[in-house]
């Protein structure tokens, strides 16, 4: 497919091979469809027309991140949105990550390709669930991971990716408590890494918690020379963290790889990842931790919904006002912390 001349999350143009030819690094990428590389060349067309921008996530099938014009994490993704001077904004992720943008950007339309794009884990807790957990702690910090609702997100103090939840944790005065919602795998990462008194919720992702710790070890032992990379929200973070050679974030493993002169890595994370750092590093091997590590959620969006977002103008993201005004606040400090 041409480039469409945009760059994406590291500088490389979006002329990503994702056409079925064999990758250089032992993987076939699956054929596209025929129609997509017309689709493609129209969703460039229609995103000049509409001065829209369009943001994926690292999660999102090949085709969709090859026509982003960004491609990357919540936390770049959120940046992204707020530095943009698109008018319309197609974010290509799942619902929690276009209410963030449209909170961040009243100004804009924010347009998902499917409203049923959601989130397992943020779907693990309500607003009144943190209510209710606050008032057993009433000195206790509420730090949530970004993957909640606005409505939870009115309710917390802080908010934190997987990028940096350390450094949000580590700001919070050291006498605090904190009440973690709602994945108890990264909070148990970051009540070891930050040794604080920190009490989790006991939600999970179901595509992280797919990765089981008997696999990693197969293949751990069947690929002896490569690095171990593993995300935070997996299920055997707890059991394995220690036997990783880094636990990041999927921009942090980006980056990782892009400066690591290893040559093999074995990936723990939803495998959407895998297209990104395949066509940034054909020479390079990468193993996925788990073949079943895949979101439902984030499978819902297609490059034929992602055109049609743009051509009918759907499905417009919006926050209630007075839910956004208290979502932004535990938003904005995250983001002027890290
Ligand atoms: Fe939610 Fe897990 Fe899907 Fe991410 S991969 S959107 S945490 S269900």
């Amino acid at each position: 497919m041409a480039t469409n001349g945009h760059t994406n999350g590291n500088g490389h143009t979006n002329g990503h091979n994702s056409n079925g030819h064999a990758n250089g690094n032992g993987h076939t990428a699956l054929a596209e469809p025929p129609h997509y590389a017309l689709l493609k060349e129209k969703i460039v067309i229609l995103k000049q027309e509409r001065q829209a921008v369009i943001l994926a996530h690292n999660y999102q099938e090949g085709a969709i991140q090859d026509v982003a014009d960004f491609v990357g994490d919540s936390l770049g993704l959120a940046r992204k949105a707020q530095a943009t001077d698109a008018k319309v904004i197609l974010f290509c992720g799942v619902h929690f990550m276009a209410e963030t943008a449209a909170m961040l950007c009243p100004e804009k339309t924010v347009l998902i390709p499917d409203l049923a794009a959601g989130c397992s884990l943020a779907d693990m807790i309500i607003p009144e669930q943190i209510k209710t957990w606050r008032a057993k702690h009433p000195d206790g910090v509420v730090v949530c991971y970004v993957n909640t609702s606005a409505a939870v997100k009115a309710e917390c103090d802080y908010c934190v990716t997987s990028t940096n939840g350390v450094k949000v944790i580590e700001h919070i005065p050291a006498d605090k408590e904190i009440l973690f919602v709602p994945d108890y795998y990264l909070g148990s990462y970051l009540k070891a890494k930050t040794k604080r008194k920190i009490h989790l919720w006991k939600g999970y992702c179901p595509a992280h918690a797919a990765i089981l710790p008997e696999q990693v070890d197969r293949l751990r032992e069947q690929h002896a020379e490569a690095k171990f990379l593993m995300h935070p929200e997996c299920g055997c973070t707890t059991k394995q963290m220690h036997l990783a050679d880094e636990v990041l974030s999927t921009e942090g493993m980006v980056q990782y790889i892009n400066r690591s002169p290893a040559k093999e890595f074995i990936i723990a994370t939803e495998n959407g990842l895998l297209h990104r750092l395949r066509t940034q590093h054909p020479e390079k091997q990468f193993y996925p931790a788990s073949e079943h590590a895949s979101c439902h959620h984030m499978q819902r969006n297609t490059l034929e919904k992602a055109f049609m977002s743009l051509v009918r103008m759907e499905h417009v993201v919006t926050v209630d006002p007075a839910i956004a005004e208290r979502a932004l606040i535990p938003i904005q400090r995250m983001l002027d912390i890290a």
